[in-house]
């Protein structure tokens, strides 16, 4: 059996000490195999974005392990952190987090560079033109609509063709039409490419296009749902909602 591409190994986090500590996530554990797209869900402060940050390593969790390809993230220092992200992780997260006196393909190109290395035009042409945006390579993100500046955001977390993409509400600032083709170009990342995606969504309808959906409650793993459409992920959702 090929091992997990993210494993999560009874993770736990807790925020702030004495009577202000806030547990966010409470004993959660899962493996991901490479090439899938997993949704992660559940009623809002239920420990999504926080799972979503110590699993990408822009945060330590309190205990417990993250492991991704192999690597536990608890065993790198700041460096080895850093590397790992830039070079095996890409994220997505809803405030786009563009550069805005930066065009789109020096936006795109960013993350090569941070890592020392270049990026031709062409390459960075030819990552735009994968999220139909070739045309748009000299424009400043404010040039540029919503879904577009999302879409540029997916080119750059694709350009280092990281293992694992890791995306937070990728389509809640985008309407219906753009949403779809944000959903239906991360969905090919994972069957084309073999790339591992996790997407923190409330859209029951984006995580229908997911291979299963993670349901959190209160920091803990309560459901898992395999292949599930919108209707059943949203009585799920319900569930967890009127539980809290
Ligand atoms: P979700 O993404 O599901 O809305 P979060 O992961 O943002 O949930 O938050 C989980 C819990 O942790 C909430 O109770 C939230 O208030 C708390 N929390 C999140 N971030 C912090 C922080 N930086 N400091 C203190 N509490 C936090």
């Amino acid at each position: 059996m090929t091992p997990p591409m993210i494993s999560l190994r009874e993770l736990r986090m807790a925020y702030g000490s004495g009577a202000g500590r806030v547990t966010a996530l409470d004993g959660v554990s899962f493996d991901l195999a490479a090439g899938t797209f997993t949704a992660v869900m559940g009623p809002s402060g239920s420990g999504k974005s926080t799972l979503l940050h110590c699993a990408a390593g822009l945060d330590r969790p309190t205990s417990g392990d993250v492991i991704i390809d192999g690597v536990r993230l608890a065993e790198l220092d700041e460096t080895g952190l850093t590397l790992l992200r830039r070079r095996r992780i890409g994220c997505v997260f809803q405030a786009f987090n563009l550069i805005s006196s930066l065009t789109a393909a020096q936006n795109v190109a960013l993350p090569v560079q941070l890592d020392g290395r270049r990026l031709t035009s062409e390459e960075a042409t030819a990552a735009l033109g994968a999220v139909g945006l070739a045309d748009r390579a000299g424009h400043r993100p404010v040039e540029l609509s919503g879904g577009q500046q999302q879409r540029v955001a997916i080119a750059r977390a694709m350009v280092t063709r990281p293992a694992v993409i890791f995306a937070d509400e990728p389509t809640g600032a985008l309407d219906t039409q753009t949403s779809r083709h944000v959903l239906e170009l991360l969905r090919e990342l994972a069957t084309a490419q073999g790339q591992t995606i996790v997407m923190v969504t409330h859209d029951p309808v984006a995580a229908a296009c997911a291979d299963s959906v993670l349901l959190l409650t209160d920091g803990q793993l309560t459901d898992r749902l395999d292949g599930a459409s919108a209707e059943v992920i949203a009585a799920h959702m319900a569930r967890a909602e009127a539980a809290c």
